[in-house]
């Protein structure tokens, strides 16, 4: 592709793109290879993938942020956040104050945060690669906080034709159904490599046109929204049917289709209807392969066959029910099953959850692998952190080129400089993360813990305050503690709605303690705050009921930043489990059954967390003796361990699996 082309693709170049797109830039960020990546992708002789996935969460806010060449509206800004805390005087006056970009809002939690950080390290490898999703009009959702009383969701807005990096194509790609077609206009968003010599480019499809009728319009509105089976059918099919043919207007060439999640899984089926020659399918399989990301039920869409006749035409129906049939009487297309069936590879998401899988779906077994999850290192490395790795080269080397390289950290175990240089760096970093949350007034020098992740029922949000006493007493005897928690939860999953509003209820009956336990609920939960916390506390809980965490991403931003693990033994974890990067808890999973999601063992659980946590506290106290840092404490082997496995829990070394074993 040349310049002219990439631009006469543009719509509304002259008005609204060309004063931030010319022949050398690209909001201020380098052209050329944008064009040498199209170029490559329409190429025949050049090995392309596609990547399909739901949800993205780049994070530009905080990572290759693009400029725009006027300022940034309001409504592409962000937003104040609320804390709820056990020290009120600060909540009734205060907000926490954030001036920055909002990130593009087209994911709500891991699954799309680890879509983004693989598609960064695509870029970081060069590799040739197109994303496909969907622009969600209206975000996931706002998390507004009522207090005592939970969370009240409320609708995003934002304004896609003036958010840096992102450009309308000309391009339409339709879908028929039995309404009439749906007319879907496709964006670009330019993913960069850390040295933006690569780009990814990212297609996301949007059905808000005035060519479709207003129930279609919505359908790109709201990520997840999941009141409604047609809404769920159409949207999975925007992503797969959408995505197949989007690849085709496109011209591109991949030949490999890498489904991320089941969401994705009617690609396999627009590829069947597409074919002329319906006995070439067996080959056209073979260019596919899935990544399962959860163990948990209500992770597997299933649709009736007859819901899926009162939307699509006959073809389309026929060939779900080949696919997605699990027996040939079947009355359900199973997503999850299209995709374990007919992929050439399958892939779980670490190795437990790998042995979870084969459990789940006995069947096909042999056929799944597992290729653990990770996180983008260049994303979530904090400044100090990287200058650390920079000023230790001679044992770290180009560790930006290469991310694997912060295994070496163990060479280091035993040099006082470093071990000293590590703990200022955690020290700089809590710095900052008290700064924006100053009138709360939380202190450098005292233990402090953090929870932030979806709030769902088998990820045990309020575990910690289970016998809130036994924290108190903790906190009295061993030390003060400081916690802060945040995250959403999914606006029709009431379980978790209760989660916070029981948080809420326990920190205000709290009100008296907060000088030796200080808590605070953070609003809004989101990239940027995933970075602050997950780079600046001591510790990070992570409390999931065994074996229902796939993955879990949130540890690994942290261990990359030498923050200890307090963990139940669940997805990656089981993967350090020997590693020495903190402490492992409570009850642990084995055997073929896979056990009640319903149980979640609060009262064994609470109490081994408060064992490991009584250890820790000690321990850290020890270490930190009001500023007095113990540099040879074995607290600070955990940090180095930490580091050290940062080396192999990144997204780097995801990437290089995928292509050796999923790709090939
Ligand atoms: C990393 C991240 C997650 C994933 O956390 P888990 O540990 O996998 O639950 C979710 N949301 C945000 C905003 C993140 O940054």
């Amino acid at each position: 592709m040349n310049y002219k082309e990439f631009i006469n693709q543009i719509e509304n170049f002259e008005d609204q793109y060309s004063k931030d797109i010319d022949g050398s830039s690209y909001f201020s960020f380098p052209l050329a290879p944008i064009l040498e990546a199209e170029t490559k992708l329409a190429a025949p002789t050049v090995k392309s993938t596609a990547y399909f996935s739901m949800e993205y969460g780049l994070a530009p806010s905080i990572y290759n942020t693009l400029q725009l060449n006027r300022p940034i509206p309001e409504k592409n800004k962000f937003f104040k956040h609320q804390v709820f805390s056990n020290y009120w005087i600060s909540d009734y006056v205060f907000k926490i104050d954030i001036h920055k970009m909002l990130d593009i809002p087209i994911y709500s939690g891991g699954l799309g945060v680890l879509a983004g950080d693989t598609v960064k390290s695509m870029a970081d490898l060069g590799l040739s690669v197109v994303a496909l999703g969907i622009l969600w009009n209206k975000g996931y959702f706002k998390q507004n906080f009522w207090y005592k009383y939970g969370q009240v969701p409320e609708e995003l807005s934002w304004d896609p034709h003036s958010y840096p990096g992102l450009i309308p194509l000309k391009n339409r790609v339709r879908i028929p159904t039995r309404q009439g077609e749906l007319v879907l206009r496709l964006w670009k968003y330019y993913v960069y490599s850390y040295d933006k010599k690569h780009v990814v480019p990212l297609v996301l499809l949007d059905s808000n046109l005035p060519d479709n009728s207003e129930h279609f319009r919505k359908l790109t509105d709201q990520l997840y929204r999941s009141d409604q089976v047609f809404w769920r059918i159409l949207q999975r099919s925007i992503l797969g049917i959408g995505g197949m043919k989007a690849i085709d207007e496109l011209k591109m060439r991949p030949d490999c289709y890498h489904l991320n999640e089941g969401h994705a899984a009617f690609a396999l089926v627009e590829k069947y209807v597409q074919l002329a020659d319906k006995s070439r399918m067996a080959a056209e399989k073979k260019k596919f392969v899935y990544t399962c990301h959860t163990p948990v039920a209500a992770g597997h869409d299933r649709f009736q066959i007859a819901e899926l006749s009162a939307i699509f035409p006959d073809n389309y129906v026929e060939a779900a029910g080949r696919f997605g049939k699990e027996f040939p009487d079947s009355s359900d297309a199973n997503l999850t099953f299209i995709c374990l069936d007919n992929c050439r590879h399958v892939n779980a998401v670490a190795q437990k959850h790998g042995e979870i899988m084969r459990l789940q779906f006995p069947h096909f077994a042999s056929r799944i692998d597992a290729i653990t999850n990770g996180v983008h290192t260049h994303t979530w490395v904090s400044d100090p952190f990287a200058r650390l790795f920079d000023k230790y080269a001679n044992v770290f080397g180009d560790w930006r080129r290469d991310n694997n390289r912060l295994k070496e950290a163990g060479r280091l175990l035993k040099n006082d400089n470093f071990r000293r240089d590590i703990f200022e760096a955690h020290q700089a970093n809590k710095c900052q993360l008290f700064k924006a949350v100053k009138p709360w007034k939380m202190q450098e020098n005292v233990l402090t813990v953090c929870w932030a992740r979806r709030i769902t029922n088998y990820k045990r949000p309020s575990l910690l305050f289970h016998h809130v006493e036994e924290v108190l007493n903790i906190a009295q005897k061993t030390g003060p503690l400081q916690v802060i928690i945040a995250g959403k939860a999914h606006p029709m999953d009431t379980a978790g709605a209760s989660h916070i509003q029981n948080i809420m209820e326990h920190v205000d009956r709290l009100n008296k303690s907060h000088k030796f336990f200080k808590v605070l609920v953070l609003e809004n939960y989101d990239t940027y705050f995933g970075k602050l916390l997950s780079n600046s506390v001591d510790i990070w809980l992570n409390n999931p009921l065994p074996p229902f965490e796939a993955s879990g991403t949130s540890g690994m931003k942290a261990i990359l930043n030498g923050v200890l693990q307090l963990s139940t033994l669940d997805g990656w974890v089981v993967e350090a489990e020997h590693d020495d990067i903190g402490w492992i808890f409570g009850w642990r999973h084995h055997g073929p059954e896979i056990g009640d999601e319903g149980n979640l063992r609060l009262e064994e659980d609470s109490k081994a967390l408060y064992a490991s946590l009584k250890d820790a506290a000690a321990l850290y106290y020890r270490t930190n003796n009001n500023g007095a840092v113990d540099i040879r404490s074995p607290w600070i082997d955990k940090m180095i361990h930490c580091v050290e496995r940062a080396g192999y829990f990144n997204t780097q070394r995801m990437v290089q699996e995928y292509k050796a074993k999923m790709w090939a």
